[in-house]
């Protein structure tokens, strides 16, 4: 029986973090009983032309947002890793690091319908769980690679998660929030103040950077929209 509960990774581009983002990890930290979050920031996404704001602003808003809350951990090896972000280099690292304690991947079902495209997304299984969480307008794969991993792997019981080290898909329905990082960059291109949607530190981050503004415009003048 291991007397430790398992660690969840948060992974993300975090262009910016937003309470979508917060929310389910937290209720997810809450529900799966875990030890504690670590927000993982993507240094360079494979999935994922450019990020607009660069690594270290990405990182600097998501260190703000979790800051106050006990259980949420910055892990920045992404960001500080050269080359392409593969989740599984990710999962190798974080497995070393800790070799006998059970690791939840959380992914979104948008990001979890894409997982076949991963590098060595099926070695994934055998490095954490996965943690699923609902977004709006989503449904579960019943069919394909997925629909097949689902049955393999699937699983209803937490207690799952707690006593192997990795290995089972489990799905949670989290509280429906439809922010979306992109829609929180137009927003702010047009001016528009996200406050609500996002904790006030960031927004002062993104304030201080202008980092949404600059580059939307940019873009906008270059007729790239
Ligand atoms: P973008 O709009 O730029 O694609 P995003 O808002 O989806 O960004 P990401 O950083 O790509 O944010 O997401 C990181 C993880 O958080 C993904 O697994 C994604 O599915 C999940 N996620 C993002 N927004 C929400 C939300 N509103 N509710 C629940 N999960 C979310």
């Amino acid at each position: 029986m291991r007397n430790m509960n398992p660690i969840g990774i948060f992974g993300g581009t975090f262009d910016p973090i937003h309470y979508g983002h917060l929310r389910t990890a937290f209720e997810l930290m809450q529900a799966l009983r875990l030890t504690e979050m670590r927000f993982m920031p993507a240094g360079n996404p494979p999935h994922r032309d450019i990020t607009v704001a660069n690594a270290e602003e990405r990182l600097a808003m998501v260190q703000a947002a979790t800051r106050d809350q006990p259980g949420f951990v910055v892990d920045d090896r992404e960001i500080r890793r050269e080359g392409l972000s593969y989740s599984v280099d990710t999962m190798r690292s974080l497995r070393a690091d800790f070799p006998d304690r059970s690791l939840c991947l959380i992914v979104g079902m948008d990001a979890f319908l894409g997982l076949p495209k991963w590098h060595e997304w099926r070695e994934l299984m055998n490095l954490a769980h996965l943690v699923v969480a609902h977004r709006p307008g989503w449904r579960a794969p019943s069919m394909g690679p997925l629909g097949e991993l689902l049955v393999d792997r699937g699983t209803g019981r937490i207690n799952d998660l707690h006593e192997a080290r990795a290995g089972c898909i489990y799905i949670h329905a989290v509280t429906q929030l439809e922010i979306s990082s992109t829609e929180v960059r137009k927003l702010i291109a047009a001016g528009r103040d996200p406050r609500y949607l996002m904790p006030d530190p960031v927004r002062a981050l993104i304030e201080e950077t202008g980092c949404y503004r600059s580059a939307e415009f940019a873009r906008m003048q270059l007729g790239q929209k």
